[in-house]
């Protein structure tokens, strides 16, 4: 009995060992990336479905390496988040956000901008003050931030949600739900927690295959959204028939491929001048 559990304890050991060694060693990789500048935003734009002009940007972190290769947030951002990297990777983000995106917002006073948030940042509170740091005195002005919480987990500690939430507001930024109708929390406990805005996910988005076909979810989910007063934005839009049927339901703001993909600063700052509003 003795040997095999001393067995089994050493093949744990081992195999922690090595699990730790992967992840520090993408850590390390992750840490130096973010010093040399490789991690950068990313921006698809949000579309006017009434209009078909650009009402603003969502900030998709990529991994650009020296040799070319852009590697998706999928295959880093979980260890972003256990190695503790989470915090300073969405600083650097935002810096260059700042940096890219002053002159637009400048020009076009009704142009948003959407970051998303690593759920660490919003609990212990400190992104109120990071958003300070960046944007302070920037040409970005707070009411031109949005700022994207997921649903994907419970936010364990309503109170101090809460009161993240309120410094938030105070600044004048606003709060978008990502993800919504795939997590933890029903709308109407969203709109306790002050959410100014919920992304229907694209799970539900797919689920339109046809303009004029009801689909029961779907309608719910933007008629809750209405009724508790929330800004809706639809994602994951592929198709004319899924933005069709989405205008019928007066969902008015939308991303997706059938507009644009996330796109490099210079690619995106064409496409922004061609649908600028007015
Ligand atoms: P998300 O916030 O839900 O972002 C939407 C994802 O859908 C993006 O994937 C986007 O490229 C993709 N997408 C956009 N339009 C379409 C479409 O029409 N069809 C389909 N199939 N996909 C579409 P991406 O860029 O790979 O990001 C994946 C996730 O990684 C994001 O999901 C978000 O949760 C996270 N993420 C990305 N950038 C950041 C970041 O800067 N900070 C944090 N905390 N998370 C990020
Ligand atoms: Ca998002
Ligand atoms: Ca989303
Ligand atoms: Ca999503």
């Amino acid at each position: 009995f003795t040997v095999a559990a001393c067995f089994m304890g050493a093949l744990i050991l081992v195999l922690a060992i090595q699990y730790a060694r992967k992840a520090d060693i993408v850590a390390f990789d992750l840490e130096r990336a973010i010093i040399a500048g490789e991690m950068k935003p990313y921006y698809q734009p949000v579309i006017n479905l009434k209009t078909g002009k650009l009402i603003g940007c969502e900030v998709l972190i990529r991994w650009v390496k020296k040799n070319g290769e852009i590697i998706p947030p999928g295959a880093f951002i979980d260890y972003a988040e256990m190695s503790g990297l989470a915090i300073p990777m969405t600083l650097s983000l935002m810096e260059q956000v700042r940096y890219d995106l002053e002159d637009i917002c400048r020009e076009v006073p009704d142009f948003k901008v959407s970051i998303n948030l690593f759920e660490g940042h919003f609990r212990d509170g400190s992104i109120v003050e990071d958003i300070q740091s960046v944007f302070e005195g920037s040409g970005i002005s707070y009411r031109q931030l949005v700022f994207e919480i997921t649903e994907r987990r419970p936010l364990d500690d309503r109170n101090a949600a809460n009161r993240v939430m309120s410094a938030m507001h105070k600044l004048g930024v606003r709060i978008a739900m990502d993800d919504a109708g795939t997590g933890h929390s029903n709308l109407a406990y969203l709109q306790t927690l002050g959410i100014d805005i919920v992304k229907i996910d694209k799970i539900f988005v797919e689920m339109i295959k046809d303009a004029s076909q009801p689909v029961p979810v779907v309608d719910a989910l933007i008629s809750m959204a209405k009724d508790l007063d929330i800004d809706i934005i639809a994602e994951g839009v592929e198709t004319q028939e899924q933005a069709l049927y989405l205008r019928s339901k007066n969902v008015v703001f939308a991303q997706g491929y059938l507009f644009a993909p996330p796109m490099k600063l210079s690619s995106f700052l064409v496409l922004a001048n061609a649908l600028r509003p007015g």
